[in-house]
């Protein structure tokens, strides 16, 4: 086996386990791999393996790969910040995680009659983070609320860097609680709980937090060679 193959059964198993520990079922959290920078051909090694989610951080990359593999049945996740003057190259069948701001949500209402988003959330309170505020989440929900265009599944969000358990948990804790708070509300009927939290360092604590969909990329491809996110972090 290769070390792709390799590192992604370990990945899938920690997961598992990290449900049992949790007392959840283990299929009930979804692996999206996370391939930005890595090349197409180690999508096609997890595609062959019977993996389908994936997930890219770049607007242009995610386009440039699905143009490569366009005849594969993947499931296509933004989960990086989307400019507004990107919105243009976005595609129905991707799933946005990073719905996170006004200027975006017009935007896609303008655009699309159907779009699937996740709301991103700031849950650390970190200053340079992507993500609404949490103060600012429910203004949000109510502009979102306004454009049917736009299909709310659920809540993502980034933990800090940090190998604080505390801290981290608590932010994925925070998410979990809009999450609830939200779907009691009934603002959205495409409202799925789908809670996107959790990366390479995280996950099992994310899990324990009743994360739905993991975002996992070093852990599966190994570390990243190319810089990547820096150029997605100006949003207009
Ligand atoms: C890169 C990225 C991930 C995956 O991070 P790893 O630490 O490599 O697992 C998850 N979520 C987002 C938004 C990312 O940009």
């Amino acid at each position: 086996m290769s070390s792709l193959s390799d590192n992604y059964f370990k990945v899938k198993e920690q997961i598992a386990e990290a449900c049992r520990k949790a007392g959840r079922k283990p299929d009930s959290v979804v692996l999206i791999a996370v391939s930005k920078t890595h090349p197409v051909s180690a999508i096609e090694e997890l595609f062959q393996l019977g993996h389908r989610d994936f997930g890219e951080n770049r607007i242009k990359e995610l386009c440039d790969k699905k143009a490569t593999l366009n005849h594969w049945d993947i499931q296509w996740h933004l989960i990086g910040q989307l400019q507004t003057n990107k919105v243009k190259f976005l595609e129905p069948a991707f799933i946005v995680h990073s719905l996170d701001r006004l200027s975006l949500v017009e935007k896609l209402a303008q655009r699309f009659s159907n779009v699937r988003c996740l709301i991103e959330v700031n849950c650390s309170g970190e200053a340079s983070k992507s993500g609404v505020a949490v103060e600012q989440f429910w203004d949000l929900v109510d502009k979102i609320a306004q454009k049917p265009q736009i299909q709310v599944l659920g809540l993502m969000t980034l933990a800090e860097h940090t190998n604080d358990e505390k801290r981290i948990r608590g932010a994925f804790a925070t998410l979990r609680g809009l999450s609830e708070k939200l779907a009691g509300q009934k603002i959205f009927p495409t409202y799925a709980n789908w809670l996107s939290m959790g990366m390479s360092h995280d996950f099992p604590w994310a899990i324990a937090e009743g994360a739905t969909h993991v975002r996992i990329g070093t852990a599966i491809f190994g570390e990243r060679l190319l810089p990547n996110t820096k150029a997605a972090e100006n949003p207009t």
